[in-house]
């Protein structure tokens, strides 16, 4: 019978716990650093009096909206119009143990034809890979674009950030039609909407006890930040 009760009495607790997400302790909530690309003296893709910088904080604010809602906490890189140095950027999510690095990008090619949405990893990243998978995933569904794919890729950002990490190009903005789309507030909401998605998602999954990424030599050539 005490022995009954004792269940009960957990249950009940952790089911509170559950339903409160003030009085789950932070590292089972998950916290989630976001990172707009570019800021102050770089701009980014330009195009029609729109700037990439301008985009991805706008972006990353309304993810940060989403997450909260959901009782997430979230780390913004940046969270006006300034510069900050890759390097930075990912130090920022490594100062947080347990965190998750989306870098949110807009893209731009010289074919003005070139369209649609990517994600990057680092090489040999499995958790970058995984989460890479599930923002793609997410955003093929509701967004009707090219869906470009999940890819390794040796961006600096990606090389500094610790824990799992991916860059996502939402778009391009040289081409005309994803520039239009852009520029609406029901399109950038339904990026965020998505995106959060994913990222709960993925912090749902239970973890393998793989570290989350892989060691691998040194190479030569480091692309550069998109
Ligand atoms: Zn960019």
């Amino acid at each position: 019978m005490l022995r009954k009760r004792t269940c009960h009495l957990f249950w009940t607790i952790a089911l509170l716990n559950f339903l409160i997400p003030g009085e789950v302790p932070a590292e089972e909530r998950g916290h989630f650093v976001l990172d707009p690309g570019h800021g102050g003296k770089d701009p980014g893709s330009q195009r029609d009096g729109l700037n990439e910088k301008e985009l991805t904080l706008d972006l990353a604010k309304r993810i940060k909206k989403v997450l909260n809602g959901r009782g997430h906490s979230v780390t913004l890189t940046r969270e006006k119009d300034v510069f900050v140095g890759l390097e930075e950027r990912g130090e920022v999510a490594n100062e947080i143990p347990g965190s998750i690095f989306v870098s949110l990008h807009f893209n731009s090619h010289v074919d003005r034809s070139v369209a649609g949405i990517e994600t990057f990893y680092w090489p040999g990243s499995v958790e970058g890979q995984r989460l890479a998978s599930y923002i793609q995933g997410e955003l093929g569904r509701r967004i009707v674009t090219r869906n470009r794919g999940f890819k390794p890729e040796q961006l600096k950002v990606l090389e500094v950030t610790r824990g799992p990490a991916v860059l996502v190009e939402c778009g391009f903005i040289s081409n005309r039609w994803e520039c239009q789309r852009c520029q609406s507030s029901w399109f950038k909401q339904v990026l965020a909407e998505e995106i959060a998605q994913a990222l709960i998602r993925y912090f749902n999954l239970p973890k393998p006890p793989s570290p989350a990424k892989t060691e691998l030599p040194v190479v030569p050539i480091i692309v550069s930040d998109l």
